[in-house]
């Protein structure tokens, strides 16, 4: 499905089969002597045939087409190499192409599993995680020459568009959004959605994912944006979904903070079990494992923001970091 939201920016909907987020938005912007496509989606067929099927629709020309993406994660870069022109580029932040390259070539890294494994994660279920990641499946199978990496401020112009990149990490690493500062328009991809909650999860090497994602929020909310064109399904209002994440995000670390003062001594694995999760499973023992996978990152980066704080410490018993409300 292809559809025209403003002059020579249409939005094509890519869809993520037997995955919450439904659908993603890949965005093509026609320009004059070259097109600019923001976004893929998963590597695999049901991904491709849509956009391949809507660039159709809109005569795109492969030979005038680069890629621009807002992130590492796979249903954004996983079809990148595939659907961008014959000596074209795909543009991707330096911090997230680095860390591509270094740390998570294919999604999943030795770092966060042994993380995991000290913050309570069962060993069985890691292995299943492990041998299953979907995202892990889907994702780019190789960093190609078409790959460069773009920098704070960097603009790219395409006809009647300038779009400035701003670094907005805290969902990945090196997380971008882009902005047309002259019509005002902000290409958020996962930093602001508006029906769903951006996923703030713990990354290795990273201290502070969520107080990253919070600094970044704070540091583009009073940017004039009339639109907003989100990675996953609808727009909103920015300035009030905005507000609404802070207000979401600080409940989610009272939430985690409470739980911690009510159970001395839990390892992450039990918080994460602890707090509430918008996930269709009886309880804990039968969440998904991936699921799982998820919320005990989640829970961890809440963790690791209110210790750097003060809020909690951890101590290791065992080999397992336990926590304890100052
Ligand atoms: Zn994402």
């Amino acid at each position: 499905m292809v559809e025209e939201v403003v002059k020579n920016i249409y939005r094509i909907s890519v869809p993520l089969p037997q995955n919450p987020l439904k659908e993603l938005n890949s965005y093509f912007i026609k320009g004059d002597d070259s097109d600019l496509l923001i976004d893929t989606g998963f590597r695999r067929p049901e991904c491709a045939e849509a956009l391949e099927q809507g660039l159709k629709e809109l005569g795109s020309d492969p030979a005038r087409r680069d890629i621009l993406v807002t992130h590492l994660h796979s249903d954004h870069s996983g079809m990148a190499d595939m659907f961008v022109g014959p000596g074209r580029k795909i543009y991707m932040s330096e911090v997230d192409l680095e860390y591509k390259r270094r740390i998570l070539f294919c999604g999943l890294n030795e770092q966060k599993r042994e993380r995991l494994r000290s913050e309570g994660f069962p060993e069985d279920a890691l292995e299943i995680v492990y041998n299953t990641n979907p995202a892990d499946k889907m994702a780019l199978p190789a960093l190609t020459d078409a790959f460069h990496g773009f920098k704070d401020g960097d603009t790219f112009t395409v006809g009647e568009y300038t779009l400035k990149a701003i670094f907005t990490p805290g969902h990945t690493p090196g997380n971008s959004m882009f902005w047309i500062e002259k019509q005002g328009i902000m290409f958020s991809g996962d930093h602001i959605l508006f029906d769903i909650t951006p996923n703030i999860t713990q990354w290795s090497e990273v201290e502070d994912s969520l107080g990253d994602y919070l600094e970044s929020l704070k540091s583009v909310k009073d940017l004039p944006v009339k639109l907003t064109l989100p990675g996953h399904r609808k727009t909103g209002d920015y300035k009030a979904r905005i507000e609404e994440l802070f207000v979401h995000h600080d409940a989610r670390i009272n939430e985690a903070f409470e739980i911690v003062k009510k159970y001395p001594g839990m390892n992450t694995h039990d918080i994460a079990g602890k707090m509430t999760w918008k996930i269709r499973a009886d309880s804990w023992e039968t969440f998904p494992v991936i699921q799982k996978w998820f919320a005990v990152g989640e829970c961890l980066s809440h963790l690791d923001y209110l210790r750097l704080r003060g809020k909690v410490r951890k101590e290791q018993q065992n080999g397992i970091w336990v926590y304890y409300a100052v």
